[in-house]
């Protein structure tokens, strides 16, 4: 299949959605709009691209169907339109307010624009995800997380919300004094407007220090499964699901003043790796953040990705699962049975942790939870039919799939897992009484 064909048949089948090719319009560009990744190109070539709130208001009272849209790094049809995405690349205020302790940003501001510039105001964030190239906005809408057993995803650092609603109206819903209204509108999916603004806790900066360690058998990663993920402030543990081993455990550990910052030259078996290292094997490490235990800024070692680089491989799809952590590693042996049907369309899996939230969609809500990734070569068609036969496996657990990445799971086997759904649609239907905002993929997997 060529690259266009398969571009077409991944947009047409993605992430269970129900997702059709529409017929080109007469204005559609050359150039098909596509994610990130490539697997899905847009159904709409109309973009609106605001540059101040009063268009952003204008553009969502006006337009009939629309959705927002952020870095495009979501790999299902979750951003996707048949009639209007409105992107607001060019909203990019950032407020810092030291004595509330937080940053306000605008609904286009990246991790990546944010943290260095925080940094140097003295403040950080709590973490971030593997790539900082994402939007606040976008990241915080599907529930992004990065690990650490201690650690929320990124939207639980949100402490207040600006969006605009269907009639172009402008909602604001702050985190001590909306109680309800906010918990369901942080993670909203897209649903419940367009989030012009963000605010964020902040914290006083701090540095972080990683190093890898190589060759963890799956045996030692059992027995010590908690002590294994407690070993950092964020730790991450990547295989290939042969060989019953796991090729690499990165550790970011938080230092404090006067920290010895010393590493175990093995733990458990793996060995402290010697040089640096990329998750996939023979991708540039310039890529990476520093590791070697090498201290930094908390924005160059809590993302596994620089600033500016290429993260992870660039041709590739994402999965990803939420299982609870309690039951974590015999979630990760479920899925181990399938080694042999993975092993083909693997790149890698990496399997982090999430600390329980009270966001009604977020994919830890009301549950700690152990994340199990799976980053596949780009071979949809193989990978389509790899996916029912893991989450079938993963059925047991609950499995929540992450909401930006690729699943076959269908609405009925969702809504058990999100006990707050029907209140979420009944809150989205008031800022959007007639679902301007819901798409193929939110009426697929939400209604
Ligand atoms: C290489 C790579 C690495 C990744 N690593 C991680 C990781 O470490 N952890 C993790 O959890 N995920 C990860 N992801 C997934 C990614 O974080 C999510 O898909 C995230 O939602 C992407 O944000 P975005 O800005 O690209 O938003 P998009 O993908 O463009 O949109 C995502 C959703 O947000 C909504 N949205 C965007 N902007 C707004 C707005 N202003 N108002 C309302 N809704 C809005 C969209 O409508 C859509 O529903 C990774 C993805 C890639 C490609």
């Amino acid at each position: 299949m060529n690259k266009r064909e398969f571009l077409k048949t991944a947009a047409a089948l993605v992430a269970g959605s129900v997702l059709k090719l529409v017929a080109r319009s007469e204005t559609a560009a050359a150039t098909p709009r596509t994610n990130w990744a490539g697997n899905l190109t847009y159904s709409t070539s109309n973009l609106q691209t605001p540059a101040t709130l009063d268009e952003v208001r204008a553009a969502v009272k006006s337009a009939s169907r629309l959705r927002a849209l952020g870095s495009r790094h979501s790999f299902n049809a979750i951003a996707d339109s048949t009639h209007e995405q409105i992107s607001l690349a060019q909203l990019k205020e950032m407020t810092l307010d030291e004595t509330a302790h937080t940053v306000t940003v605008g609904g286009g501001v990246t991790y990546a624009e944010l943290a260095p510039w925080l940094d140097a105001k003295g403040y950080a964030l709590h973490n971030l995800a593997s790539l900082p190239g994402i939007t606040v906005a976008g990241a915080c809408a599907t529930a992004t997380h990065g690990s650490g057993l201690h650690n929320g995803n990124l939207a639980t650092a949100v402490a207040a919300v600006e969006l605009v609603t269907a009639d172009g109206g402008l909602v604001e819903l702050k985190r001590e004094r909306d109680g309800e209204q906010f918990l369901g509108a942080v993670v909203g999916l897209g649903a419940m407007g367009v989030v012009t603004r963000t605010t964020l806790d902040v914290q006083p900066t701090y540095k972080v220090a990683q190093a890898v360690y190589q060759g963890l058998s799956f045996e030692e990663l059992g027995k010590h499964f908690e002590e294994i993920f407690a070993s950092g402030y964020s730790v991450s543990v990547f295989t290939d699901w042969q060989n019953r081993r796991a090729e690499q455990m990165w550790v970011k550990r938080r230092l404090k003043e006067g920290d010895a910052n010393q590493w175990a030259p093995e733990i458990y078996g793996a060995k402290l790796a010697k040089e640096k290292l990329h998750p996939l094997a023979g991708h540039p490490t310039e890529n990476v953040t520093d590791q070697l235990g090498i201290p930094g800024p908390w924005y160059d070692r809590l993302p596994h990705f620089r600033i500016g680089q290429t993260p992870s491989g660039g041709n590739e799809l994402q999965t990803e699962y939420l299982v609870p952590w309690a039951s974590g590693w015999e979630a990760v042996l479920a899925v181990e049975k399938l080694r042999e049907k993975i092993g083909p369309h693997i790149l890698i899996t990496e399997l982090r942790t999430i600390a329980a939230d009270r966001l009604w969609m977020s994919t830890a809500y009301q549950r700690a939870s152990l994340a199990i990734h799976f980053t596949w070569k780009p071979q949809w068609p193989e990978v389509r039919q790899v996916l029912p036969l893991i989450e079938a496996q993963l059925r047991p657990f609950h499995p929540r799939p992450h909401w930006g990445k690729l699943f076959t799971l269908q609405a009925a086997q969702l809504e058990p897992c999100y006990s707050q759904l029907p209140i979420f649609r009944a809150l989205a239907a008031r800022y959007d009484p007639e679902g301007k905002f819901r798409n193929a993929f939110v009426r697929a997997n939400l209604y």
